[in-house]
């Protein structure tokens, strides 16, 4: 067969493949056309899960008459000037309206505010139609009819009406985070009807938003980001540790308002929670980035859902520090939150005058009582202390060397000099204005009872040690080469030569975190010695995972998320078991390492380390006040 020029139409329909993948994919692309237009009412309705019919109606700026035809040619855009980095709009490409209308019927009925009347387009399967007047508001309406009919292989890979339309509802509820201030619909014989009303596009009407989508228990459970780092801007919700999910779905992530799905930003916050969650349990978030469109590369894909950032260590960076902020702070919380649980439970009317229901409401009466008093004081994140020394120096990561530490962790507490009792008086009296106060008894063989100058302490010993230990094994990790063994004989892993080069290239920063790798001819490498903290590791695995890691992102982070989640392991087994009697000393000892050490507040699965319970509250409980 000759070499000769494909038809408009067929290659319309080759750009439909990419664009068009489903009846989704149509909606997203509409819903998009709606918001470039500045409308700020978009009302979607669907039928047969999208296939026989969706309909997308604006009260956007229109399209005027004499553009219609050019609305549905290929390549024509109103919205790319001539640099392509600098683009501040959903589309760009000149190719959704064409493409679907080459797989379709498509009809756009539009008006202009100039305009006193409305005029209509039709395409059907690449064939054009005349445009005729019509009667509408201002706006525009795009309806899309039996999609696919022109391409029935396409047709026969749509997964039935229930996943199709659910499909649509997730596209619309990700791309209406981004749109608080704009109110949409979703309806049609084949759904519930979803309303989304107008919030505002301030940050009380972003959150609104976020919980009409993500529900109503959401903000109540989540903390608030914002940071800046080198012009990137990052502001968003992130939910506290106690809240998650089995699966990744609920994180959602926009750059520069547009909803992307990037392996990039889902990385870090699976790093950022790294510390805090089991591994088969996901955060709930909701990220926005705002930087120079010429900092990020959206012309990736067709479907505009991929980035690339100029500067991926950069942003990775901000969100893990952003997030790791925000959960250290959170820890704070749990503790003081922690409180409002208690005095529910004790007293139902304190539930109400914590503005919520009582105990059932769980984390939603933790959270009044938060906005009611305030975070503590205390920040440990934030302390001034610098972290004391755990005894860890020079120890080895042996199990039994852990076991001696833990011992000297405990030693010269700051009471172990006070022997006079007129010195230990005035030592307990300074110790009062410690943020967690002096310790005065342990009860049950686990709690420790301590008491500030207007409240009570109560600390989990066992979860609070666990905690310390693991800071302590993570900084030791971080701040020197971490101890490895030499392996009886080299492991040779075959490798793209591409992913060889790049893990040489890092053989560096790998050898300081213990894997000793090393160039083993073109294709390959060979590893001589492991973290000996991994034990028998999957060297192979390792190393693949890394040399995958390294090409997405230009880091090894997957190596030293492995070896701090050992730390926690280590920690857990290494801490102070519930059972163990504490003297006064080694309760204080703990208590001031909690106050140097960042990140105490919670255990090491999320959960407080301390409660805090208000003179003022106690006296409340008793009704004294
Ligand atoms: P792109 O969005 O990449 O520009 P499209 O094929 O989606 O490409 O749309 C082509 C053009 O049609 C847009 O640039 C815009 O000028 C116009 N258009 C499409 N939908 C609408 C709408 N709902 N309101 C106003 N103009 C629209
Ligand atoms: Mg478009």
């Amino acid at each position: 067969m000759p070499i000769r020029q494909l038809s408009e139409t067929m290659i319309n329909q080759i750009a439909a493949g990419e664009v068009i993948e489903r009846p989704a994919s149509v909606v997203k692309e509409l819903v998009e056309n709606a918001l470039d237009a500045g409308a700020s009412r978009v009302e979607i309705v669907t039928a047969g899960g999208g296939l026989n019919l969706i309909r997308v109606t604006d009260d956007g700026s229109g399209i005027p008459e004499r553009e219609l035809a050019l609305a549905i040619a290929r390549h024509c855009t109103s919205k790319l000037t001539e640099d392509i980095n600098d683009i501040r709009s959903l589309g760009f490409r000149g190719e959704a309206l064409p493409s679907i209308g080459s797989v379709s019927r498509l009809s756009i009925r539009s008006r202009t505010a100039a305009s006193d009347s409305a005029s209509e387009i039709g395409i059907e399967g690449g064939r054009v139609l005349p445009v005729r007047p019509a009667a509408a508001n201002r706006g525009t309406t795009v309806e899309v009819r039996d999609l696919f009919f022109a391409t029935p292989a396409r047709l026969k890979f749509m997964k039935g009406e229930r996943a199709e339309s659910s499909a649509t509802s997730d596209v619309v509820k990700r791309i209406a985070i981004a749109f608080p201030a704009v109110r949409f619909t979703l309806a049609g014989s084949d759904r519930s009807t979803l309303e989304l009303p107008a919030a505002d596009d301030s940050a009380a009407g972003s959150l609104r938003r976020v919980a009409q989508v993500m529900g109503a228990d959401f903000p109540a459970n989540s903390i608030a980001l914002d940071a800046m780092r080198d012009g990137v801007h990052l502001t968003g919700h992130v939910s506290i540790p106690s809240f998650t999910r089995a699966n990744a779905l609920q994180q959602y992530a926009y750059v520069n308002g547009r909803p992307v799905r990037d392996k990039l930003i889902a990385g870090a916050i699976r790093g950022a929670y790294a510390d805090v969650l089991p591994r088969d349990r996901h955060a709930v978030t909701v990220l926005f980035l705002t930087l120079d469109p010429a900092m990020v590369d959206v012309n990736v894909h067709p479907a505009k859902a991929d980035v690339r950032f100029r500067d991926p260590g950069l942003v990775r960076g901000l969100i893990v520090g952003a997030i790791r902020q925000a959960l250290a702070d959170a820890g704070v919380r749990a503790a003081t939150t922690g409180a409002a649980g208690m005095m529910a439970a004790f007293w139902p009317g304190a539930a109400s005058y914590y503005g919520h229901g009582g105990p059932a409401n769980g984390h939603r009466s933790y959270d009044a009582a938060y906005r009611a008093s305030g975070p503590s004081g205390f920040d440990p994140a934030r302390s001034s202390q610098r972290p004391l020394d755990m005894g860890f120096e020079g120890a080895d990561f042996e199990q039994r060397g852990l076991r001696e530490n833990e011992q000297a962790a405990f030693d010269a507490g700051p009471l172990a000099s006070a022997d006079a009792r007129a010195g230990q008086d005035e030592a307990a009296e300074t110790l009062l204005g410690a943020a967690l106060g002096a310790a005065r008894a342990q009860v049950h063989e686990n709690y420790i009872v301590a008491q500030t100058r207007d409240s009570l302490i109560i600390v989990d010993q066992h979860a609070a040690h666990e905690r310390l230990v693991y800071e302590a094994l993570k900084n030791a990790l971080h701040s020197r080469p971490v101890p490895s063994q030499m392996l009886l004989l080299p492991e040779i892993i075959d490798l793209p030569e591409e992913d060889a080069e790049r893990l040489a290239l890092h053989s560096e920063t790998l050898a300081r975190f213990g894997l000793g790798i090393e160039r083993f001819g073109p294709g390959a490498v060979a590893v001589r010695e492991t973290p000996s903290m991994l034990g028998e590791t999957n060297v192979q695995q390792l190393v693949r995972d890394l040399a995958d890691e390294i090409a997405d992102n230009d880091t090894v982070d997957t190596l030293k998320e492995r070896l701090d989640r050992i730390a926690a392991t280590m920690a857990c087994h290494g801490s102070v078991r519930s059972g163990r009697l504490l003297k006064a000393e080694e309760m204080n000892a703990l208590l001031r390492q909690m106050e140097a050490t960042p990140g105490s507040g919670t255990c090491n699965h999320g959960r407080p380390t301390y409660i805090e319970l208000k003179l003022a509250d106690i006296e409340r409980l008793f009704g004294r006040r």
